[in-house]
């Protein structure tokens, strides 16, 4: 039996007193839920403060691949509280950084082999497009400061990454007009899309410093797919025209969609990667943004203004090096890619009876991803309170409910969340649809 959750009955004198201080994350304070007392986490599992437990089925924004708490990181970054917390990385080197830098260079694809640290997605997306930017001019061309991106990308909250974000269906309609205009195109997924794209790129590529993507699932954005070919066309319609592709590989890297990185599935080699989510493995705050040899190289010279200058206080953070180095021990040690290829066979078998639903307009599967799409919005108020009934933790945005579990989940529990699926989004459409 599912346990109940009656949050209403339990709450700890520090989320009461909390609760009038603390701003939540895209919520409306006048009337969001107060927001459930976690005490610990295992594996695939939520612990309340009431006693019962959450089988978490969006693996806390899509971070735990190795589900919470697990010991070998747990150790790694105990030991290394033990010796040395944080320090500067101006001027001063830490071994777990160093050896961190390493092992994303020997793993990324290509020549991806310079590594810049930051704390979130978003800074390391800001980063990226710093460096796109820069590149140029420190290659003496002039007026690249534009970038393209698509409808239905999510690229990150701070500045420069609203204005990649798709801006309709991004959270940022408001701040339309004050942030800076890209050139936002729908994803081209057949000729006639191709040729209005390569027509946009030879129109204004003289204003273009980069084209960025999430590769193969655009995530907050609508979790929309798309095929390995449309980022072989993306590669190649830049190359010809000596543009950089980056590709935000934030949500998509480290086993996600069932191989390290999205881009070896299609083959190709971005000219910078953004990696954050999963890297440290659910534990600590860490991003880098990875470019290729010729990237760097743009920035070399005798002059001290072609250097990069951005530098995060708690760039590469020993202690959160130090999880992203066990959990890349983890991905070596343990059968993680096939216990993702197993996660994708149970979703689709067992999400498919959605399909036949009044108001269910699609079911998709990539991956340890799994996506139930209604044919409209806003219904996360109503469905939320079904899903704690039946004892999972999953949070529909816009006009999704989907699934995106820990890899270590196991067969029971990922059957609690499938089930709780189906029989929510039955019970909606009976009622709703
Ligand atoms: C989450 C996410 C970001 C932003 O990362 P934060 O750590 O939330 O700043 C950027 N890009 C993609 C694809 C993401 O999924």
């Amino acid at each position: 039996m599912p346990e109940q959750v009656q949050p209403a009955q339990v709450q700890p004198d520090w989320l009461q007193e909390g609760s009038k201080h603390l701003w939540l994350p895209y919520a409306q304070m006048r009337t969001a839920p107060t927001p459930l007392p976690v005490l610990r986490a295992e594996g695939a599992r939520l612990y309340l403060a009431d006693g019962s437990s959450l089988v978490d089925g969006i693996a806390s924004w899509w971070t735990q691949a190795h589900g919470y708490n697990h010991p070998h990181i747990r150790d790694s970054v105990s030991a290394q509280l033990g010796k040395l917390a944080h320090v500067m990385l101006g001027g001063l080197a830490n071994e777990p950084a160093m050896t961190l830098a390493t092992r994303l260079a020997k793993l990324a694809p290509g020549d991806l082999d310079h590594v810049f640290f930051c704390e979130s997605g978003s800074v390391s997306v800001e980063v990226a497009m710093k460096m796109a930017i820069q590149y140029w001019i420190n290659r003496g061309t002039r007026g690249r400061t534009r970038f393209v991106s698509f409808r239905h990308g999510y690229h990150g909250d701070t500045m420069a990454c609203m204005s990649i974000c798709d801006p309709d269906e991004g959270m940022h309609g408001h701040f339309k007009g004050y942030l800076p205009e890209q050139i936002v195109v729908p994803l081209p997924r057949d000729a006639a899309g191709e040729a209005a794209f390569n027509d946009m790129l030879d129109r204004r590529g003289g204003e273009i410093a980069g084209i960025i993507v999430e590769p193969l699932v655009q995530g907050a954005g609508g979790m929309k797919f798309h095929d390995p070919s449309v980022l072989r066309f993306l590669r190649q319609a830049a190359d010809a025209r000596g543009q950089l592709l980056i590709l935000d590989e934030i949500m998509t890297g480290f086993g996600r969609l069932g191989t390290m990185f999205a881009s070896e599935q299609a083959g190709i080699v971005p000219d910078i990667m953004t990696l954050s989510k999963a890297l440290s493995g659910g534990t600590l705050p860490l991003s880098a943004t990875i470019a290729r040899r010729h990237v760097f190289e743009a920035f070399l010279s005798d002059r001290a203004e072609t250097a990069l200058m951005h530098g995060p206080t708690y760039m590469g953070n020993p202690l959160a090096c130090a999880a992203a180095n066990a959990s890349l021990d983890l991905f070596e040690r343990e059968p993680r890619l096939a216990q993702v290829a197993a996660i994708e066979r149970q979703l689709r078998t067992d999400l498919e009876p959605c399909r036949a639903l009044k108001g269910v307009v699609d079911v998709r599967v990539k991956g340890a991803i799994g996506v139930v799409e209604l044919d409209r919005a806003g219904e996360g108020t109503w469905l939320r309170p079904h899903f704690l009934k039946r004892g999972v933790w999953i949070r529909p945005f816009g006009n999704i409910v989907y699934l995106a579990p820990p890899f270590v989940i196991d067969e029971l529990d990922l059957r609690q969340l499938t089930s709780a699926v189906t029989e929510v989004t039955a019970l909606w459409s009976r009622e709703r649809a």
